[in-house]
């Protein structure tokens, strides 16, 4: 048969992006040219493979698929249902379980709704539960709220007590959590964080759980990729269910799976997929799933193995060179990706540090460190090391990035002196015209694109600004 001809009003369905949105399509390249042009040091994020954002892109992205493969409320899903197992079965290989101990759903959105959905598996409305609190590294979805306010949905729906780590130490004091844990009795115990630089104690959260009858969930959003590079302790010998997103040190899409161990006895594997549909979501994301598997296979690499025991060795390494510059960091140091640097003793804020970073091209985000008296100016920020390791950076140019973030602090302290006041406002309006300033980010700017740039090729980038 002849090809019918495209309607009028239909032409627009197989243009490019360049030819059909120019405003988009040169905000998309200029957000290309600051990845490239940057030290990206958020702990969170990852450059993530060229493989993976062109599944990402797929038509994929058309399908509705509510239910689970072999029983979907839409037809047509029987190449829908070949990746979503596939996705699951490289998420159990990547992590080394045995799909008759645990199984997974690959459906959630982001992490921040495979914990919801987790939550709403695991307990009822009003039950309790213990995370580490958000000014101790904890993250939003584990139950914070603050004096004046429930904050995460996590705390609206469910009672929340949270445990900490000892401001002196900067670890969890395991001790008071189980005090509390024995006054508090929580249905469930959530392990895992967004800002500790050390090793959990998943026995001994087990045994506190275990106390109380209380499930364990650990949300390993931070760790994933380490743990799936053997370099960091797996959780899924101690925990009942456990959380990710996928877009952090796995080096995925923006998206979440839950885990759950199949052989517990009390149906978790139900109550798991059911929380996430339909009582919390809608149809997947089959593209985001598609680029979960690419990841996945590559988490499951011995490559990637690599890659996570670079991230730690830069991280350390980093970690040594901003101590050599006299720095203090929250628990003296670190053992995975990410680093907490204290500005209390150079009496900046983690804001004002960020904001001298981000006029030089280094990303970074200010963060609360145990302790501080307001979470409103955080006394600290946050690093890690999983985007430039995936930029191919090692030992030596940590070094070189270390020289760079002391000579923010240098500036910034400058400046916040002839602000002559501790006022952001003051403080931004001294810092224009700054000759170090723009030094220090020509240097930047000429170091990170002497860099590899994963998942794109940076010398055909078309910006529409320059940096
Ligand atoms: N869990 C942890 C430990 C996180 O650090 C984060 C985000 O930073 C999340 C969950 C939420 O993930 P998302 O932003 O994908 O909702």
């Amino acid at each position: 048969m002849a090809a019918k001809p495209v309607d009028p009003w239909n032409t627009c369905l197989n243009t490019t992006l360049e030819e059909e949105d120019k405003e988009v399509f040169a905000i998309v390249e200029n957000e290309k040219l600051r990845q490239w042009s940057g030290l990206e040091l958020i702990a969170s994020e990852n450059f993530t493979s060229q493989a993976v954002i062109e599944a990402n892109g797929t038509p994929l992205t058309n399908k509705y698929s509510e239910g689970l493969p072999g029983a979907r409320y839409y037809g047509g899903n029987e190449f829908i249902d070949e990746l979503e197992n596939l996705c699951r079965k490289r998420a159990l290989a990547a992590f080394g379980l045995n799909p008759e101990q645990w199984g997974v759903n690959v459906q959630p959105y982001s992490g921040s709704t495979a914990n919801f959905a987790a939550l709403t598996a695991l307990i009822q409305p009003q039950d309790r539960l213990m995370g580490l609190d958000l000014p101790s590294g904890g993250h939003l979805t584990h139950g914070y709220q603050t004096n004046k306010k429930k904050i995460s949905s996590s705390s609206i729906y469910f009672q929340s007590m949270p445990y900490q780590v000892d401001p002196a130490t900067g670890y969890i004091d395991y001790k008071r959590l189980e005090e509390n844990a024995a006054l508090y009795r929580p249905k469930l115990l959530i392990c895992g964080a967004s800002a500790y630089p050390r090793e959990w104690d998943y026995a001994t959260m087990r045994r506190i759980a275990d106390q109380h009858g209380a499930y364990l969930m650990c949300d390993m959003a931070h760790i994933s990729g380490l743990i799936a590079g053997k370099e960091a302790i797996s959780p899924f010998d101690f925990c009942d269910v456990v959380t990710t997103t996928t877009h952090k040190t796995l080096r995925g899409p923006r998206a979440g799976l839950i885990f759950f161990r199949r052989d517990k006895g009390d149906d978790l594997e139900n109550r798991v997929n059911q929380a996430v549909f339909p009582s919390c979501q809608g149809g997947p994301h089959n593209n985001t799933i598609a680029a979960i598997a690419v990841a996945l296979k590559q988490a499951a690499s011995p490559e990637f193995q690599q890659y996570a025991k670079q991230v730690r060795a830069n991280a350390s390494k980093l970690a040594d060179a901003l101590v050599g510059y006299g720095y203090k960091l929250a628990s003296g140091g670190t053992e995975n990706h990410l680093i907490l640097w204290d500005l209390k003793p150079q009496k900046l804020t983690g804001s004002k540090v960020e904001r001298i970073c981000d006029m030089v091209h280094i990303t970074i985000n200010k963060n609360s460190i145990a302790g501080d008296k307001s979470a409103v100016t955080p006394g600290g920020v946050r690093l890690g090391t999983n985007a430039l390791t995936s930029r191919s950076m090692k030992e030596d140019d940590m070094v070189k990035v270390a020289e760079f973030l002391h000579r923010t602090v240098q500036i910034a302290t400058k400046v916040q002196e002839q602000a002559g006041s501790k006022l952001m406002k003051d403080f931004v309006a001294h810092c224009d015209g700054n000759e170090e300033i723009a030094q220090l980010k020509k240097e930047v700017v000429e170091f990170a694109r002497s860099y590899p740039m994963p998942g794109f090729d940076a010398t055909k980038i078309k910006s529409t600004v320059t940096i």
